[in-house]
């Protein structure tokens, strides 16, 4: 049986092959090459999305995943143990957009029992979210996070080219009335796209008791066709705020979270910014990702990827996959937020010269 892979790394001195035995392999002893644990999993459940979110995947064709090539409940239990058994303790259901994928109650109720895992999430555009928030509740599901940029009908049918702004609401109503807290809203704010609707966003949340959490516009695939000039920074968002509500910084909620978080100096509602392109977190990120398809990703900008569906498709047994992953993460090197920045501020970078996998297919 073919070893997993990461391909474009050397794994010489690492895993199969290399005189490790995958016994003993454990949570104590898993750093990556600069030093990171392996804390968080995003798992995909499919690569298909009912919006064009223009920032996200605005192609309407697109080499979509074979539905055969999918993994399966069981498979995602499976490697989602094996994750948790390495260290995992936060995991994350996203896509494409999870909500489209049938019966993922089942998945939630699966993973929501699963020993050691500290904490269970779930990313969507909330579309289906009032048909579906029941089943998920009752499944386990204890909390959500919400993708929503605007609460303007026209601009949100300009940005995602879908006319769902009413079912979006609905669905994060309907999660409210389930009791799943907290809520979590994340805004992506591009310039002269939806970065004057900033304060309506922040008084829609306080008033309704949702978190929100603004994210910086990233490079993150090509399909987007990313420029730096429709990035609104982290520091100018917060200008904005504060300058209507004032807020003081309470930093990030432990070391390897992506939002800095802020209170209200009146105390009401809470808030967040994840500033990937001006202040790169990457010397904290604990996170791998996991695709519909099987493939573990080390890095939201990265092109490589290491075949896990392929190993477990081929027979092999835990410690194998257990040994696959562990190489895989200890030659984990990227960086690519922190390398862009550098890149950016002395004028060389251009984000279309790195071929990344699209946001749609890694998940967010
Ligand atoms: N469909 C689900 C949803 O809408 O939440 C889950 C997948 S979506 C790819 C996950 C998150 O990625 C969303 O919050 C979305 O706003 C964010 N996202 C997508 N493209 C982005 C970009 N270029 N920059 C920043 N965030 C992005």
């Amino acid at each position: 049986m073919e070893p997993c892979y990461y391909s474009g790394v050397d794994q010489s001195h690492h895993g199969a092959g290399s005189g490790m035995e995958p016994t003993g392999i454990t949570r104590e002893n898993l750093g990556d090459a600069l030093g990171r644990a392996l804390r968080d999993l995003r798992i995909s459940v499919t690569d298909r999305c009912n919006f064009r979110c223009s920032y996200c995947m605005p192609l309407d064709k697109y080499e979509w995943i074979d539905r055969g090539e999918i993994l399966t409940f069981e498979e995602i239990t499976r490697l989602s143990k094996l994750f948790v058994q390495l260290g995992v303790e936060e995991i994350r259901i996203t896509g494409g957009e999870p909500l489209l994928r049938h019966g993922l109650e089942n998945l939630v109720a699966q993973l929501a029992g699963l020993e050691g895992l500290k904490d269970l999430s779930l990313t969507t555009n909330a579309s289906l979210l009032s048909e579906k928030a029941t089943a998920l509740a009752q499944a386990g599901l204890k909390r959500i996070n919400v993708s929503l940029d605007t609460i303007h009908p026209d601009k949100f049918e300009l940005m995602t080219r879908r006319d769902d702004l009413a079912n979006v609401l609905e669905g994060l109503f309907a999660a409210k009335r389930y009791g799943m807290n907290p809520i979590k809203i994340n805004t992506v704010i591009q310039r002269g796209v939806n970065d004057g609707d900033i304060l309506e966003l922040v008084e829609f949340s306080r008033q309704h008791g949702f978190w929100i959490r603004f994210i910086e516009y990233m490079d993150v695939g090509n399909a987007n066709n990313w420029v730096s000039e429709k990035m609104v920074s982290k520091v100018e968002i917060l200008d904005r705020i504060n300058a209507r509500y004032p807020i003081k910084e309470i930093g990030r909620h432990d070391e390897s979270a992506p939002a800095v978080n802020y209170e209200f100096l009146d105390g009401i509602g809470n808030i967040g910014v994840i500033a990937s392109v001006t202040e790169p977190f990457c010397a904290g990120c604990t996170r791998a990702r996991l695709t519909a398809d099987g493939k573990l990703v080390m890095c939201l900008f990265s092109d490589q990827s290491c075949d896990l569906k392929k190993l477990i498709r081929g027979g092999a047994n835990d410690e194998t996959v257990l040994a696959s992953i562990h190489s895989a993460w200890s030659a984990r090197k990227d960086r690519y937020s922190e390398e862009r920045l550098e890149a950016m501020n002395s004028g060389e970078y251009r984000p279309n010269r790195r071929k990344k996998i699209e946001m749609i297919s890694l998940g967010g």
